[in-house]
């Protein structure tokens, strides 16, 4: 049969959000190994290949985002993303058609099992790259290392209780990186929901952390300076709003001005 996905999924406009991601502790996302040359630091942080500046990637954020957000929408978990060995259990709907009347995959997206479709995510998470005024100050800080910083951290082995001792690289406290996501409107049911599980997401982030070694205190952030800009579509024009601060309903009046 014909399928019409434009009719499946409309898009009636977008609401870019931006914000600011402050580390309030040092933050550690780690690269690949891979390409490390021999007596670099044990555990790197992940770098952009051209700047060589270090930054937070989209799916790291959007991973973190769905996984707090998963639990506290208590949705079952009933997709192995480990092994068989060493399981981890998460929620994904397996079809779209379950997706589209979930509050976690409508936003994140979900890849369908056995033929149930994929359901594409409303949610885009940018990369975040540093501001131009942590970037001034991290190139000035002298560690030895480019924008960075490194720390001892030791590990016992649980069998022998031997020390493991090995360097953690970390993007220092006090760095700033600049944050956007872009939300696609699709239906104006969802859309105060959508927007206060974003919203919820973002304080759950800020009450866990990012990144690795959360438990020693690394990846503490806060979300400041959270502010969108509505674009609307209607009859194939876009209409760009005046940025603005994240507020829902004041959003939502925005899809319901000349409407009836
Ligand atoms: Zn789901």
């Amino acid at each position: 049969m014909f399928e019409n996905s434009q009719h499946e999924k409309p898009i009636l406009g977008k609401v870019i959000v931006s914000a600011i991601i402050h580390c309030h502790t040092g933050l550690h996302i780690g690269a690949s190994k891979e390409n490390l040359e021999i007596g670099a630091i044990d555990s790197p942080v992940v770098r952009d290949p051209i700047t060589r500046e270090p930054y937070i990637p989209g799916s790291s954020l959007k991973g973190k985002m769905r996984s707090l957000l998963e639990k506290v929408l208590r949705l079952p978990p009933n997709r192995n993303g480990g092994t068989q060995k060493n399981p981890i259990w998460r929620h994904e709907c397996d079809t779209k058609d379950q997706a589209k009347n979930c509050k976690l995959c409508r936003l994140f997206g979900s890849t369908g099992k056995e033929g149930g479709g994929n359901w594409p995510s409303r949610l885009i998470v940018r990369d975040a790259f540093l501001t131009t005024d942590s970037l001034k100050k991290l190139e000035e800080i002298d560690t030895g290392l480019l924008y960075t910083e490194w720390k001892w951290e030791n590990s016992l082995d649980r069998v022998t209780a031997a020390a493991n001792p090995r360097q953690l690289e970390r993007v220092p406290r006090g760095t700033e990186f600049k944050f956007e996501m872009a939300y696609t409107v699709e239906s104006k049911d969802d859309l105060e929901e959508d927007l206060k599980n974003i919203k919820t997401a973002l304080k759950l982030l800020e009450m866990d952390y990012l990144g690795g070694h959360g438990s020693r205190g690394y990846g503490q952030v806060e979300i400041c300076n959270l502010r969108c800009q509505v674009v609307r579509i209607k009859d194939g024009k876009l209409n760009q709003f005046e940025p603005m601060e994240f507020k829902i309903e004041e959003i939502e009046n925005k899809f319901q001005e000349g409407e009836n």
